[in-house]
């Protein structure tokens, strides 16, 4: 993929960004994508849903895991550390705290996420839902694949096509994931801190509003840090449609914003600045 590269060394943020655009806004003419014609009033999670969502999904997690046992496998590995953070986290009303479609679990602000970021000992893991896939998507909407390809007609007009290109993928802290369940996301960072210990995760994850509800206390047990990004669009608001997304069944489209979408970018541009001059790498 490498002759392919749109953001490069040596090329400006701007030019690779106008000439990624530029292609899919022809794209948009000749291919145009199945979109949501109007963006659906929802609420980001129904009353009845609201009502005890943190017994829902601790109950949730621990029945519905079969086959992976995801949590059983990892979580015994240190029960007592995992269980008093985990309630330490539980304890408060939110495990986050909001900042428009940020929600920031561990930090307080994008200064102090970027801070980190630009720290030696990290692992940023930066995830993707797939309910934001688009339809026509060539690697499948539920699937852990994504292959990101700027040629392709599709991927070029997709928001993860875009900052997954855009990433520095190039530095090997950095790690890209395309969510189809929440075992999946989970199992993936638990293996992470498992396997490298003395490394400080930092998440910029995509998801449902009730997703960054329900599961802010487990990423809190293990002591990730980072920002949940809020999905619009057609979003899982009730148990019954979230459990029915972890299964495959999603049918809506959700969508990142387009103010996000730029605070995104805004993050991605700046990890093309860690550990290297500008003129090594962008302008
Ligand atoms: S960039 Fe990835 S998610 Fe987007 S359409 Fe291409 S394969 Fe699918």
């Amino acid at each position: 993929m490498d002759k392919l590269k749109i953001w490069q060394p040596g090329l400006s943020w701007e030019t690779a960004e106008k000439k990624w655009d530029k292609k899919s806004s022809l794209l948009n003419q000749t291919h145009p994508l199945k979109t949501l014609g109007s963006l659906p009033k929802m609420p980001g999670i129904t009353e009845e849903t609201a009502q005890g969502l943190k017994w829902k999904s601790l109950k949730y997690l621990l029945t519905k895991e079969a086959p992976q046992r995801v949590f059983f496998r990892y979580f015994f590995k240190h029960p007592i550390r995992y269980t008093l953070q985990f309630i330490k986290s539980a304890w408060k009303k939110h495990s986050y705290s909001r900042d428009g479609d940020f929600f920031y679990y561990g930090i307080q602000s994008v200064d102090e996420f970027q801070n980190l970021l630009s720290e030696e000992n990290i692992l940023f893991v930066i995830g993707f839902s797939y309910c934001h896939k688009p339809h026509e998507c060539p690697s499948g909407r539920f699937s852990p694949e994504c292959v990101r390809d700027p040629d392709h007609p599709v991927c070029r007009q997709c928001f993860i096509g875009k900052a997954v290109n855009a990433l520095p993928l190039h530095q090997d802290h950095i790690r890209p994931l395309f969510i189809p369940t929440i075992h999946y996301i989970g199992e993936q960072l638990f293996q992470l801190r498992e396997e490298h210990p003395d490394k400080k995760i930092l998440f910029l994850i995509t998801a449902c509003e009730m997703t960054l509800e329900m599961f802010g206390d487990w990423g809190n047990m293990i002591q990730a840090q980072g920002i949940g990004v809020r999905l619009d669009g057609r979003i899982c608001n009730t148990m019954k449609a979230f459990e029915l997304s972890e299964a495959g069944i999603k049918p809506g489209l959700t969508v990142v914003l387009p103010d996000t979408q730029m605070r995104i970018l805004d993050i991605i541009k700046m990890l093309w600045s860690r550990g290297s001059s500008a003129s090594d790498e962008t302008v």
